[in-house]
């Protein structure tokens, strides 16, 4: 049996004392964000896999945590929490010096070889890095490898990929373990009990439904109720019969466009233009009010200030609208990759591995600006689990030229918005165009996920030749 990971949430009813939660919130998140500042660096990546023992012990030790204020349980599951994301930042980092080297041309075999050994192991990793002598293993001293030239690109391709240090503006959310709550039920209902901030008093809050979870759950602070986000696992459901492979195409005007013609999602591009729309508008006159704002106060009415401040410029209706237009959004995309799923029955989707291309490159400037950056993450991430709680395999393909060539002839065309033009076969919808492209790649011998980009060109050229 296939298993997948849901989330499940549960909400609470109005919290009187919320303030006490929102206090451990932000202390928790203060831990987190000091826990980046100290250990996301270079420095420390060889005590990361042994947290416990190098900073736990240590902080616990020295009595260093106490600043902070929090019960242990809540700075130690702080410090775990922001360990755990500095550990997958340095995962991502590795991935994508590992996809530069399997895409550079100046590189021989043997080079290649050994800065995929290094990125694996952290120790010379880490001498490499912080310009050390390194004791080369058996696997890697055999290696002909020009040494200088080689460490300062392992050391450029980190600096590259390492960001900015993370930091956490959500001060209204913290994880909690089993041993620091408890469900409760009276005559009234289901309530949880959370841990506080002074020993032995939990703060007891109202739920709205009499779901019992357990492990591990997230709390996320409103401004007087809570979400609880509980991880959970639950059994993938097999829809499809028969070897199914469908091509995707991240549609130009819709959501998603298959290599078999099919659209899904049309609609999103109007639901996007309307809120850029709505949102412009919105703007314009709100500042129209910060003029006004700015001259009362060089008047010195500083009544009629605030009153503009309180009565047109208040943040509560504007972020009520603006969520609300993100959770019709969210609820839209859900529903319109439900739906292809269930009525297309992939066994297989092939879609591009759009990871280390932007899609700056692949959508014109009006397009973009409708494509705020948090729905571009959305649809990749509700796509993928979606595929997995279908058992549909995802097959990742090299995003080059695919919407540029001819699905039929594979020469090169022309795409004009959502046409598709070749000077053999016609016109055909660029879109779908592009999702048989997509679909045939996944076959393609020659071009692999890790094909440069102006050898992709050399190839598709000599095919037409
Ligand atoms: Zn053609």
């Amino acid at each position: 049996m296939i298993t997948v990971v849901k989330c499940i949430k549960q909400h609470s009813l109005q919290i009187e004392n919320i303030d006490e939660l929102k206090d451990i919130a932000t202390r928790y998140v203060a831990v987190k964000n000091y826990v980046y500042s100290r250990y996301a660096g270079i420095n420390s990546l060889l005590i990361l896999n042994n947290a416990k023992k190098e900073i736990r012990d240590v902080w616990v030790k020295a009595k260093f945590a106490e600043q902070w204020c929090l019960p242990a349980r809540y700075w130690k599951m702080a410090l775990d929490e922001a360990i755990a994301n500095i550990k997958t930042e340095w995962a991502n980092i590795k991935l994508r010096v590992k996809s530069v080297t399997l895409k550079n041309e100046n590189l021989t075999e043997d080079e290649r070889s050994f800065i995929l050994y290094v990125i694996k192991a952290d120790k010379l990793l880490f001498s490499i890095l912080k310009h050390k002598s390194i004791e080369k293993t058996k696997k890697i001293e055999k290696l002909v490898i020009r040494e200088k030239y080689i460490y300062s690109l392992i050391r450029r391709y980190v600096r590259k990929y390492k960001g900015k240090v993370p930091y956490s503006y959500n001060k209204r959310s913290f994880m909690i373990d089993a041993d620091m709550y408890s469900y409760k039920k009276d005559k009234n209902g289901l309530y949880i009990e959370i841990m506080g901030l002074d020993r032995g008093k939990r703060i007891k809050v109202k739920l709205k439904d009499e779901n019992i979870h357990k492990g591990n759950l997230r709390i996320i602070l409103n401004d007087d109720t809570l979400e609880i986000h509980r991880p959970k696992k639950v059994k993938a459901n097999k829809n499809w019969s028969e070897d199914k492979v469908i091509g995707l195409d991240k549609g130009y005007k819709t959501l998603i466009a298959t290599s078999e013609g099919k659209f899904y999602g049309e609609d999103l591009n109007d639901l996007l233009s309307k809120e850029t729309e709505r949102l412009s508008e919105v703007n314009a006159k709100r500042n129209k009010y910060y003029a006004l704002h700015k001259t009362y106060i060089e008047e010195g009415k500083t009544k009629k200030a605030e009153n503009i401040l309180k009565f047109n410029l208040g943040k509560k209706k504007y972020n009520k609208l603006k969520n609300r237009h993100e959770s019709v959004t969210k609820s839209y995309i859900n529903q319109e990759l439900n739906r292809f799923f269930i009525s297309d029955k992939p066994s297989e989707i092939v879609i591009e591995d759009l990871t280390f291309v932007s899609w700056e490159k692949k959508f014109p400037k009006h397009i973009k600006r409708k494509l705020s950056s948090w729905i571009k993450g959305y649809i990749n991430e509700r796509l993928n689990y979606k595929a997995e709680l279908n058992c549909v395999l995802v097959t990742k393909i090299n995003p080059a030229y695919t919407s540029q060539i001819c699905s039929i002839c594979s020469a090169f065309g022309e795409r004009v918005g959502e046409v598709f033009t070749c000077a053999n076969c016609g016109k055909t919808h660029a879109d779908t165009n592009a999702g048989v492209n997509i679909k045939n790649r996944k076959n393609d011998k020659e071009i692999t996920l890790y094909t440069p980009y102006k050898k992709v060109k050399k190839i598709l050229e000599d095919r037409i030749a």
